[in-house]
């Protein structure tokens, strides 16, 4: 979708710092990271938010709930935390679907 960050990234239109892809995902390092590992995982495809991703391709959130996983492991760790925020007053800023995954000795108390 143009004006999308994501969508960019996705494209390698704008530089990240990807540390897995997939069919259906792309993960790269959060720009200002809240824990020593934070990392999105993203839709490949642009929808606005996990829950609209889960209803109308539930492959590919199956695929990043996976991926997760995949990315806290060859970061080192087998513990990890996953934030969806969904909707402007839960705290979401980039509306196209993301999880974050958060891993570390000591996670932060709240949310991401
Ligand atoms: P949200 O608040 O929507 O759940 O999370 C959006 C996240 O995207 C934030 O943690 C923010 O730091 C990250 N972010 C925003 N713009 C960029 C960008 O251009 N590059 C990267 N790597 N992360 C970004
Ligand atoms: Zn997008």
């Amino acid at each position: 979708m143009s004006g999308c960050i994501f969508c960019s990234i996705v494209a390698g239109d704008i530089p990240a710092d990807v540390v897995s892809s997939t069919e259906h995902t792309v993960s790269f390092r959060d720009i200002a990271p809240a824990a020593q590992v934070h990392v999105l995982v993203v839709p490949r495809d642009h929808h606005r938010d996990i829950a609209s991703l889960a209803v109308a391709d539930p492959a590919a959130a199956a695929d990043l709930l996976a991926q997760a996983r995949q990315v806290a492991g060859q970061e080192g760790f087998d513990d990890f935390r996953l934030v969806f925020n969904t909707g402007e007053s839960a705290g979401q800023t980039v509306f196209h679907a993301h999880g974050h995954v958060l891993a570390g000795p000591e996670l932060p108390a709240g949310a991401e």
